[in-house]
């Protein structure tokens, strides 16, 4: 039986991207050969990739705006540093609104002393940081867009002269936002886009070039860009099944569709959070993320019961992450609305046994 997957990342992609991914690892387009034993120089894989940036662009509604796609390695950790070498010159502001937010900053901290604009962490990040003033002759300003961990997202985003840098890992493409407004976005495949192992980055090339440090070919974005995002041997699966993904988003109608249903799985979710006198929100209402829902359960005496009945019911991956408890149920784009439901019901359930 097909589990209801929940997991936070890895998780779940669309059925008919793990289909064709399949098919591609035994034969790709007839060729008689492995989408992953052919040359990522050949024809077919320049294809793929080409696609894959091309499609990332356009689903974000930035094609033509100065804007270049890569799909890099080392994960959205590698990011934390890369960005800080490629950007950071004498200064940058950091918003703190959770682990990974924290953890770029620590990683920026190495180059230079970074302004930490606010943060969350006295109240363990339930809420997202507001109100905060982000001086303007800093070089760049991060923060997180979606934090996984305690499933609080940013609605809106300052107004800054200076360059906005954003971690995106956990809800790109799932909204219908203006990301123009941001000149530097990575996200890690591993939740709304692909297998893990690569890492998108959508940059703003006109930010680049500004900083006097020499920057290692590996880690330079500029080196990255001139090479068509292969400037060695990218992973091969990670980008063909991020294409692939991207196509169906296309398919379905970008992210202004999946975002409608985006917000029915979240707010059937946080319903039932809400009404349930069993379960309690972890994140502040106002930030609560629709892709990653916190909550723990009261009634420490109906903790086995309630997980007999999440694994008779076929729901998997939701417990929470160590530093916040309870459960987190992820629902990424590729999540049915039917999921929702399944735990939703047994959720309901377990008060009308209570
Ligand atoms: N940023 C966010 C918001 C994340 O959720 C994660 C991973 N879950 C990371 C960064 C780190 O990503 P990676 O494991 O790809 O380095």
């Amino acid at each position: 039986m097909k589990k209801h997957n929940f997991n936070a990342g890895p998780s779940i992609l669309p059925q008919e991207v793990l289909l064709k991914a399949s098919e591609a690892v035994m034969d790709y387009n007839n060729s008689g050969l492995s989408v992953i034993e052919i040359s990522h120089r050949s024809k077919d894989f320049v294809e793929i990739m080409e696609k894959a940036r091309a499609l990332a662009l356009e689903l974000l509604g930035l094609e033509g705006k100065g804007y270049k796609a890569l799909f890099l390695q080392g994960g959205a950790s590698t990011q934390f540093l890369m960005v800080a070498l490629n950007l950071l010159e004498k200064r940058a502001g950091y918003l703190n609104s959770g682990t990974w937010a924290a953890k770029a900053i620590k990683e920026a901290k190495i180059y230079d002393d970074i302004y930490e604009v606010a943060s969350s962490a006295n109240a363990n990040y339930n809420y997202i940081p507001k109100g905060y003033d982000i001086p303007s002759d800093y070089d760049y300003f991060h923060f997180t867009t979606n934090n996984t961990i305690f499933g609080t997202q940013m609605k809106s985003f300052p107004k800054c002269d200076i360059p906005m840098v954003c971690d995106m890992s956990s809800d790109i493409f799932s909204r219908a936002i203006d990301y123009s407004q941001f000149d530097l976005i990575y996200a890690g495949a591993q939740k709304n886009l692909g297998a893990a192992g690569t890492t998108l980055v959508v940059i703003k090339e006109d930010v680049l070039g500004k900083v006097s440090r020499k920057i290692p070919s590996m880690m330079d974005y500029k080196m990255h860009i001139s090479k068509g995002s292969m400037f060695n041997t990218p992973p091969v699966f990670a980008v063909y099944t991020s294409m692939l993904t991207l196509e169906w988003l296309k398919n379905l109608g970008g992210v202004a569709a999946i975002e409608k249903e985006n917000e029915k799985k979240a707010s059937l979710m946080y319903s039932e959070i809400d009404l349930n006198p069993l379960f309690k929100g972890f994140a502040t209402k106002e930030d609560r993320s629709t892709m990653n829902a916190t909550f723990t359960l009261e009634n420490e005496n109906l903790k086995e019961t309630f997980e007999t009945m999440l694994k008779e019911g076929g729901i998997n991956g939701i417990n929470g992450h160590r530093s916040v408890g309870g459960y987190r149920a992820s629902m990424y784009n590729a999540l049915p609305l039917d999921s929702v439901k399944a735990l939703v019901e047994i959720m309901s359930e377990l008060e009308s046994k209570a």
